[in-house]
């Protein structure tokens, strides 16, 4: 079975021929047929309705944006060719005037307006934050310190003085719903502490690590448990700020938890029943997370058995 989770699934062709030429870029950005999502505060623009959506606008108000707001970074093209494009605009101070542009439209958070706008705009919504996010966060060469440009769109920055690349950055992290016979594990981490929340176990992966041993690495780090098979499930975008989720089973070939207290305020075996309540909010105390998350779904598939495990 495969998956499409919320933040995957983008329809955009992303355009690599168009991204190398540069004029060609610069033409799109003004044709009648280019449609700009603008970002205040790395919040898209929403439009409220009877289906909500992202509101995309034409071109002509580029021209009023200060030159310090960048330029538009190259999402790609929808199924007519119409380019589509992401553009940043935190330096106005109140953006009010171009939120007014599409009716009922207001700047919105990302993570909320996900699970209200169609799941494919949900993709092309994390790949424009988080291109948009690292842009704000990497203006300056990181080996000379020089100012540099975006190019190709915004799918790299190029430094002017010592011509060094810079490719905008995922962050890769293992989740794992680690089992063993009829039992699962799930911990709350201390920024949880004290509430009902328990989910899957997960974390950064290292430099020079395959996903297998992160994952086991991660569960021994954190619950102290041997896992032995590790299988893939699916995979999700994370615009927050750019993380790409792993998702995977693990088979646990030990029973102790030795829980890490500087990360974890608790790791907890439980049944397949249990987990059966918790995803239908039945189980006391115990909250797990709902569908906008993998975790959501790497729990499920087990507990109904249709992981490849
Ligand atoms: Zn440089």
């Amino acid at each position: 079975m495969s998956y499409t989770h919320i933040f995957a699934g983008n329809p955009l062709d992303r355009g690599d021929q168009a991204r190398r030429d540069e004029d060609l870029l610069k033409a799109m950005m003004r044709q009648d047929n280019t449609k700009l999502l603008p970002f205040h505060k790395l919040k898209p623009l929403v439009q409220r309705g009877s289906q909500a959506a992202l509101a995309w606008i034409g071109h002509e108000f580029l021209g009023d944006l200060p030159e310090e707001a960048g330029g538009p970074k190259f999402l790609g093209f929808d199924i007519d060719q119409n380019p589509h494009f992401a553009v940043d605009i935190s330096v106005v101070e109140d953006p009010s005037h171009i939120a007014a542009l599409v009716p009922g439209a207001e700047f919105e958070d990302g993570r909320a307006a996900a699970t209200d706008i169609p799941s494919e705009q949900s993709g092309v919504l994390a790949q424009a934050r988080s291109n948009l996010n690292w842009h704000a966060q990497h203006r300056f060469c990181s080996v000379c310190g020089s100012e540099s440009q975006s190019q190709r769109g915004g799918l790299m920055r190029e430094c002017p003085k010592c011509k060094s690349q810079h490719f905008p950055r995922t962050d890769p992290v293992a989740i794992m719903l680690v089992y063993k016979g009829d039992r699962c594990v799930m911990g709350q981490t201390l920024a949880r502490q004290n509430s009902t929340f328990y989910s899957c176990l997960a974390g950064f992966m290292d430099q020079g690590e395959a996903i297998e041993e992160g994952v086991r690495r991660e569960v021994m780090e954190e619950a102290g448990i041997k896992v032995g098979k590790v299988t893939y499930h699916s995979s999700q975008p994370w615009p927050f700020p750019a993380s790409l989720m792993i998702g995977c089973h693990a088979e646990a070939n030990s029973d102790e938890i030795v829980i890490d207290d500087g990360e974890m305020s608790d790791v907890r075996w439980f049944t397949r029943d249990e987990v059966k309540l918790a995803l239908e909010d039945k189980l006391e105390g115990v909250n797990i997370p709902g569908p906008i998350a993998i975790a959501h779904h790497l729990i499920k598939a087990w507990v109904y058995g249709t992981a490849n495990i």
